[in-house]
């Protein structure tokens, strides 16, 4: 008989952060490996924010806050709900969790039971789909291609609909494609879920603020779905606070109290000082976020045109987020020495041993045939890490 339960041994370990802890391991050996595994940004906290804490502890915000956030943070965030997406979340619709990845854990476990089905477009973030199943529930995937820039079709969400499915997760901007849904994408999808009464949405906007292109579009504005979303945002990424641990959900009254429950039991709420913190990134003019956003679309451009000079490598061009997705499937069947690379696996292990760049599989995010490239770091060692990857690539026929 195993000593863990059949839960932890059937979970799958974080992908992206076992890359992570990966380079960090070759990287204490000495190796000179450049990680582009974990999707973090490389910018500091602003300052304004950082004094909001220090101001947070010298003030004694240091004992538990009530389970679903201080008062003053959720009434923030649905201020900000309002302001940056119309969307009208009172202050008892919003729940606070120890990042975004709670608040999804926590939705997910408050809703799905045993035998239900969650869809989950491919790619998607790696979390969603072993969080599925520790609710037990049943991951059903929708495939995309690169030529359909990564995005579901109506079409293809209504076939996937049963009468066991209870839900659908997805990302937009997404990781890791980057890719983007507009305001019509969106009122497509949302009149496919109109007709299924008992069918609910997590729509996971924490790339919010990282987006290159027209304003960002939220699934919950289309009034005659909004009872059947819930919003996930959080401060990590468009702010450069994934260390803080802050993350949202606007959701119907009865979905935030259940959550609420759940967090009541899990956590007993996020960190005060970090909530004093996100409470001045919230508040903040979004205009703070906006250099880092330039940044990351600099970059952006620099890896795409980069990336053209690697034969094979096929790239959409992400509109958000701070990933490249190319399709590797140029390099299957190739070898080098004893590297015969048969998946995205394969060519990211080759990568990482031979190239010393650290990226991430593709079947870690439900698609084998690519590769996840994140850009959140200086334009120098993005152009060294392109320039190994070619130099590795180029070893294989
Ligand atoms: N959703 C997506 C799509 C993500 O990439 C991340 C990254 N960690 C999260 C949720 C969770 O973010 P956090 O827990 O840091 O708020
Ligand atoms: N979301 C980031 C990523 O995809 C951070 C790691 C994680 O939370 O899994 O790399």
């Amino acid at each position: 008989m195993s000593k863990l339960s059949d839960r932890i041994n059937n979970l799958a370990e974080s992908q992206t952060l076992a890359m992570a802890k990966k380079s960090r391991e070759l990287q204490a050996q000495g190796k000179d490996v450049i990680s582009l595994s974990i999707g973090e940004p490389d910018f500091n906290t602003p300052d304004f924010i950082k004094e909001a804490a220090k101001k947070a502890i010298d003030n004694n915000v240091t004992r538990y806050t009530p389970v679903a956030g201080i008062l003053e943070l959720r009434k923030a965030i649905s201020e900000k709900f309002k302001r940056d997406n119309n969307l009208n979340y009172s202050f008892d619709q919003v729940i606070v969790s120890t990042g975004a990845k709670q608040s999804i854990a926590n939705v997910i476990l408050s809703m799905v039971n045993p035998g239900e089905e969650v869809i989950v477009p491919i790619p998607y973030w790696v979390s969603y789909i072993e969080t599925i199943k520790l609710a037990e529930g049943i991951p059903v995937t929708i495939p995309t291609s690169i030529e359909s820039n990564f995005k579901i079709t109506p079409d293809q969400l209504k076939k996937s609909i049963t009468p066991k499915t209870k839900m659908i997760v997805f990302s937009t901007p997404c990781n890791p494609s980057g890719s983007v849904y507009n305001k019509e994408e969106l009122k497509a999808l949302a009149e496919v879920i109109i007709q299924y009464p008992d069918l609910y949405v997590i729509s996971d906007e924490i790339y919010e603020y990282i987006n290159f292109g027209e304003k960002h579009e939220s699934l919950a504005q289309f009034d005659f779905v909004y009872d059947r979303i819930i919003t996930v945002n959080g401060v990590s990424k468009g702010y450069a606070m994934t260390g803080w641990r802050i993350g949202y959900i606007g959701a119907p009254k009865w979905i935030a109290d259940a959550c609420e429950k759940m967090q009541g039991q899990f956590t007993s709420g996020a960190a005060s000082i970090s909530q004093m913190a996100a409470l001045e990134a919230v508040k903040a003019n979004p205009s703070v976020t906006f250099e880092m956003r330039d940044a990351f679309k600099k970059r952006r451009d620099l890896v795409l045109n980069l990336m053209k000079e690697i034969p094979g490598l096929k790239t959409n061009i992400p509109g958000g987020a701070f990933y490249i997705f190319p399709d590797i499937t140029y390099y299957f069947g190739k070898s080098y020495n004893n590297y015969h690379i048969k998946n995205s696996s394969d060519l990211s292990m080759f990568i990482l041993e031979e190239g010393n760049v650290a990226l991430v599989s593709g079947d870690a995010f439900g698609d084998d045939n690519c590769i996840r490239f994140s850009y959140a770091t200086s334009e120098d060692i993005l152009r060294e890490a392109v320039k190994r990857m070619k130099e590795t690539l180029a070893k294989l026929n």
